[in-house]
């Protein structure tokens, strides 16, 4: 093991001061206050990680409302964190009572719209006074850089993947099912420290590499067959992502010119990223070099996404996507290009942008040969 993959060693996530940083951005949204219900944003400014919670952030303080299972730990995490919130513990009727007592001098109460159902909506319109503004995106505005500590977790979760790829990738000369193979990468990921998977782990053999989320199956990895294994670990929270495509055996010259056209886009999307570049000139960049090697038809979805709490997060890496990249943000860069009966290629890496260009986090060799 690296020491990179001890927490105790590595850098603290700077959760305390991000409440303190989200609440200029509130009156901006024609809001007092914010309930925050959205799971992973509510760990990213309280550091607790439980299934189920609420947090109340209003101009003078914030309330964290939970149920009973999680009574030691929110406190815990919370004092661990070094967040000031007072904690509500109890059924829903008594969370939203809370809720109401706390907002009481937040007359405009601020909803993240994306995450909320309507029948929770319907809720609250009728327990809590306040008049509901809907928002959207205000804590992911702040999770779109990365600090120190959540970079060092990200990059613990790509050595995670890199070194159990490496641990299990000769095993795809014996013919394993699909499923066996996602099986053993991810036990060679929780070996590793990881909590799990970062997202449902991709194995698509021959024909099903032409499928881009292809869900494993009990088909075999065959020789001279393409197999596209997308996967990645999930490390303190924090997740990270990566493509790579193999072949058994020696591949006939169709598939060797779609992998050599899938790695030059891959190549040349890495190359445009940099800060203060708009995340779909790197689309573009990806886009405009399969489409050159005659494979533009062929790439069936967006070049890329952000990573962090959540494996798909801002900022978007897409035609027509508004975003500009900053340093500090976890972005993926991931063309594929797919034939349908025959196979498909993707190659994906995760990157964080820096001050001149961006700085690869998934190492494991682009090399296609076993
Ligand atoms: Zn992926
Ligand atoms: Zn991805």
């Amino acid at each position: 093991m690296t020491p990179a993959l001890n927490l105790a060693e590595m850098p603290d996530a700077a959760v305390a001061s991000r409440l303190g940083r989200l609440r200029p951005l509130l009156a901006g949204s024609g809001c007092d206050a914010l309930l925050v219900t959205k799971l992973e944003n509510v760990r990213y400014l309280t550091g607790f990680s439980g299934s189920s919670a609420m947090l109340l952030v209003t101009a003078k303080g914030a309330l964290l409302t939970t149920d009973g299972r999680y009574q030691e730990q929110s406190a815990e995490q919370l004092a661990a964190a070094g967040v000031e919130a007072e904690i509500t513990i109890g059924r829903p009727e008594v969370q939203l009572d809370a809720l109401e007592r706390f907002a009481a001098d937040a007359p405009r109460l601020g909803l993240e719209a994306a995450s909320l159902s309507w029948a929770q909506q319907r809720r609250l319109a009728e327990r809590l006074s306040a008049e509901l503004v809907p928002t959207s995106g205000l804590v992911e505005q702040l999770r779109l850089v990365k600090d120190e500590g959540e970079l060092a977790r990200i990059e613990a979760a790509c050595d995670i993947a890199d070194a159990a790829l490496a641990h299990v990738k000769e095993r795809l000369a014996e013919e394993p099912t699909e499923s066996e193979f996602a099986a053993e990468l991810e036990f060679e990921m929780r070996r590793r420290g990881a909590q799990g998977p970062a997202f449902e782990t991709i194995v698509a053999a021959g024909p099903n590499s032409a499928m881009p989320h292809h869900r494993p199956s009990d088909r075999r990895v065959v020789e001279r067959e393409l197999v596209v294994v997308d996967f990645g670990a999930t490390f303190d929270g924090y997740r990270s992502d990566m493509t790579r495509t193999f072949v058994v055996g020696r591949p006939d010259s169709e598939l060797v010119d779609l992998l050599d056209a899938v790695l030059t886009s891959q190549r040349a999307g890495v190359r445009a990223l940099g800060p203060g570049v708009p995340s779909a000139a790197i689309d573009e960049a990806c886009r405009s070099s399969l489409t050159e090697a005659g494979y533009g038809a062929a790439f069936l979805h967006s070049t890329g996404h952000g990573v962090g709490l959540e494996i798909h997060e801002a900022p978007a890496v897409a035609q027509g996507a508004a975003d500009i990249l900053a340093a500090g943000s976890v972005v993926t860069v991931e063309p594929g290009a797919y034939l349908a009966g025959k196979g498909g290629v993707r190659i994906e890496d995760s990157l964080v942008i820096t001050d001149d260009g961006a700085r690869v986090l998934t190492k494991s060799t682009k090399d296609h040969l076993l």
